[in-house]
C-alpha cells in the first residue's frame, strides 16, 4: 500500500514539473513574440519612445525617429534608388531590415495562430 501511495506522489510531482516547464516554455514564446509590439517603444531598437504619435502609413511599426529614417532609406534602397545615403547602407545593413522585417511578419502570424492561442490558454492562465 505504501509503494502506491509512494508511487502517486512521484506521478504528482512528475506532472508538476511538466507543469512548470510547459509554463516556462510557454512564457518564452510570449516573451520572444512580444518584442516590437510595444507602442511605446520603438520596434526596431526599443527605445522608449517619449511622444508616441500613430506611425506613418508607409511605416509598419512604431519607430523611434532615428529607425523611422534608417527604414525609410531602407524602403527607398528595396525600390531601387541607387544611392547608398550613409557608409553603413551595405548590403549586409538591407538584409538586416530585410530579415527583420520578414521576422516580424512571421511572429504577427503565428502570433494570431490556433497553435498559439492554443498554448496561451493551456498553459497561461
Ligand atoms: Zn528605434
Amino acid at each position: 500500500m505504501a509503494e502506491v501511495i509512494d508511487l502517486k506522489k512521484r506521478q504528482s510531482k512528475q506532472r508538476r514539473i511538466q507543469k512548470s516547464r510547459q509554463r516556462r516554455q510557454a512564457e518564452a514564446v510570449a516573451s520572444m513574440l512580444s518584442c516590437g509590439v510595444c507602442p511605446r517603444r520603438c520596434a526596431h531598437c526599443g527605445m522608449a519612445v517619449e511622444h508616441y504619435a500613430p506611425p506613418p502609413v508607409e511605416a509598419p511599426y512604431p519607430f523611434c525617429e532615428v529607425c523611422q529614417e534608417e527604414y525609410e532609406a531602407y524602403r527607398r534602397r528595396e525600390d531601387g534608388e541607387d544611392i547608398q545615403e550613409a557608409f553603413w547602407h551595405t548590403d549586409q545593413w538591407a538584409e538586416c531590415w530585410r530579415t527583420w522585417l520578414a521576422n516580424m511578419r512571421a511572429s504577427e502570424a503565428f502570433r494570431g495562430s490556433a497553435a498559439f492561442l492554443r498554448l496561451m490558454e493551456e498553459h497561461l492562465d
